[in-house]
């Protein structure tokens, strides 16, 4: 664990960039620092790996002070990726990811062998091996960027604004590609942003950090969104709080109705039956499942269906997987009120009204506050 014991950075012309900060960041997890521009979030991360050092306080890994190991190990033992990347210009792609195995005295195949399997880990097609930087996309470079700091296969990465500088469908590929890599190598990262959305899509835990380097608030995502601990915090987080905290509330506990889904090739007793439901429609799916649209159950005639003249249904939900914030915004979507609920492979599975979808969310808020000891 990284613990962050009272420090203070204070640079020599008095600017106080980071103020008596106290954190404990948790191992194989990640923790991200979030606050507005000039709020010590650099700063913070570079004493980490002492590219800054503090003026007061002390900062421990593993209960050690890392001023008790050379520099040079400390980094060994922490990737470092920056915004746009940093890469070596001259260097090809596969001679930039081979950098700290080859410093560390691997043989020229081993630390090429291993450059071209964390190609494949980031994502990156490995044809791309003998490129130079300038030949990638910026998405592409953040990729190299990741790969090279995972190299020496590092317990620690610590990441500044790694995907700040990339357009946002990018940017959301790149998060959810950390996120994958984050399942299966579990590494202990500390990621700085000044974007309240990517904090809480990334961060098992996030420190919000205020003007002057002084801590606001350190909590689970979900915890932010629901217990915000004051003004400043609030207003960070911004609009949309409470529908946002919606993706923290799985939606497998849904209750769907079946009847309403028909095939559209259903024989006449089969439309009669499918109103049986509370859903003002039916909704009518392929004979394998996928969902078409919606039609008005006396509107349907068995065996002349119409697929173009169904009512589209919105964007559907993976039960399960999605959250109640996804099933809600089907129903807002769907013109019928109803979202759809499909399994893993695009097949429906059931549709749920927006009044139970709300009785869910109701039922999820009293869980969680009943979880925090709040009593009514
Ligand atoms: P953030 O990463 O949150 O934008 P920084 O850690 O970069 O914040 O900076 C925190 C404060 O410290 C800012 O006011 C910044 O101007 C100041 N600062 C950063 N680096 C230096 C430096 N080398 N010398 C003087 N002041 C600095």
């Amino acid at each position: 664990m990284i613990r962050i014991d009272a420090v203070t950075k204070r640079y020599p012309d008095g600017t106080v960039a980071v103020d008596r900060l106290s954190l404990e960041i948790p191992d194989r997890a990640i923790t991200v620092l979030v606050g507005p521009s000039g709020c010590g979030k650099t700063t913070t991360l570079r004493m980490i790996n002492r590219m800054v050092e503090p003026s007061e306080g002390a900062i421990l890994l593993d209960g050690a002070d890392i001023r008790q190991q050379p520099v040079n190990t400390l980094r060994r033992s922490m990737g470092y990726v920056i915004q746009n990347a940093g890469l070596f210009q001259h260097r090809t792609i596969l001679d930039n990811i081979a950098t700290v195995p080859r410093l560390l005295g691997w043989s020229k195949g081993k630390a090429r062998e291993r450059a071209v399997e964390l190609m494949e880990r980031v994502g990156l097609d490995t044809a791309l091996a003998k490129r130079y930087p300038y030949q990638l996309s910026g998405g592409q470079q953040q990729r190299v960027g990741v790969a090279r700091a995972l190299a020496a296969d590092p317990p620690v990465l610590l990441m500044d604004e790694p995907f700040s500088a990339v357009d946002p469908v990018v940017r959301k590929g790149l998060q959810d590609e950390l996120l994958r890599i984050q399942d299966e190598l579990g590494k202990t990262i500390v990621f700085v942003t000044h974007d309240i959305d990517e904090a809480v899509k990334l961060g098992t835990m996030v420190a919000v950090l205020r003007t002057g380097g002084r801590l606001a608030q350190f909590a689970p995502p979900s915890e932010l969104l629901s217990a915000p601990a004051d003004a400043f915090v609030e207003d960070f987080l911004g609009a949309d709080r409470g529908i946002r905290r919606l993706s923290f509330f799985p939606s497998d506990g849904l209750e769907l109705q079946t009847a309403p889904l028909v095939p559209i090739d259903a024989d006449a007793g089969r439309l009669a039956a499918g109103g049986a439901g509370a859903a003002p429609c039916l909704l009518v799916t392929d004979a394998d499942g996928t969902p078409l649209g919606w039609g008005e159950p006396g509107r349907l005639t068995a065996g002349a269906i119409d697929r173009d003249r169904l009512i589209p249904y919105g964007r559907p939900f993976v039960l399960g997987k999605d959250s109640l914030r996804s099933a809600l915004d089907g129903a807002v979507l769907s013109p019928t009120g109803w979202a759809v609920a499909v399994d893993g492979e695009g097949h429906a599975v059931g549709v749920v009204s927006q009044q139970v979808i709300g009785e869910a969310i109701r039922a999820a808020h009293t869980e969680t506050r009943q979880a925090a000891g709040v009593t009514e």
